[in-house]
């Protein structure tokens, strides 16, 4: 825990285990609770019979609490994968961030929580040397399972921060683009796939525009054109998908 945060407050948590040896942490997962109170959610993570967890819990008026040290492996991704890995757990600290979630009433995170979560979340990526590719949601890494932390999680704020992957917007890329839609073919899907893959999907590049290929879009939406979560391929989010993609290969 670094000292740049300040009134952290320690809830242990018992689910956790060793983080194999030689194993570097270079990922962020954030997260949404999900549950109907802040309560709830404590204390489902530090309950040892629900075998899950969190590095840190943020609450709703900007309060963290530690759960988990960071040299420990947390259990909070689940089966993931991300840029071809799927032992996410095993090389990411996980944030929880108070919401009740699409299920309970999703609402804005406060911005005293976002701030909370931008402190927190440039100080792990500075001592951990994360690179912005790897900081996702839970829905980046299973977007057959999970929607959190959603779509009025404000990336784009925390990406101008420092904290996360942004792209070089251009209001007239779009122009560029038709719309796909669910159950077309070909070519265009699969130039879409690729890209997705690039950014760190975890898609079949088979030119199939089926249930699968419609989460991971969703998931993309949720992250970086959180205006609308169709899974639809319209034109702005290819324009979206390229560009994140150019950025993606600038950096790397
Ligand atoms: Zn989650």
């Amino acid at each position: 825990m670094s000292k740049a945060i300040r009134n952290i407050i320690w809830r242990p948590s018992p689910n956790f285990d060793d983080r194999a040896a030689g194993t570097p942490i270079d990922m962020l997962v954030l997260h949404y609770t999900g549950m109907k109170t802040a309560e709830a959610a404590i204390e489902r993570l530090t309950d040892e019979t629900a075998k899950v967890s969190a590095h840190y819990l943020v609450q709703e008026d900007g309060q963290v609490l530690a759960l988990v040290a960071e040299e420990k492996r947390a259990w909070h991704a689940g089966v993931s994968r991300w840029r071809g890995a799927d032992n996410i757990n095993a090389r990411s600290v996980g944030i929880e961030i108070v919401n009740p979630g699409h299920e309970f009433g999703y609402r804005p995170f406060p911005d005293v929580q976002m701030e909370a979560v931008t402190v927190l979340a440039t100080d792990i990526v500075a001592r951990h040397a994360i690179p912005a590719w790897n900081v996702v949601g839970h829905s980046d890494v299973a977007p057959n399972r999970k929607e959190d932390p959603g779509e009025l999680f404000e990336w784009r704020e925390l990406a101008r921060k420092g904290v996360g992957l942004w792209y070089r917007e251009n209001r007239h890329a779009s122009l560029h683009y038709a719309s796909l839609l669910p159950g077309t073919g070909g070519e265009s899907v699969i130039a879409i796939q690729e890209a997705l893959n690039e950014i760190g999907y975890d898609v079949m590049k088979n030119g199939i525009y089926d249930d699968a290929l419609t989460a991971v879009i969703c998931a993309f939406q949720r992250h970086w054109r959180p205006s609308r979560v169709d899974g639809n391929v319209d034109a702005e989010t290819q324009a979206v998908l390229y560009a994140l993609r150019d950025e993606v290969r600038r950096l790397t």
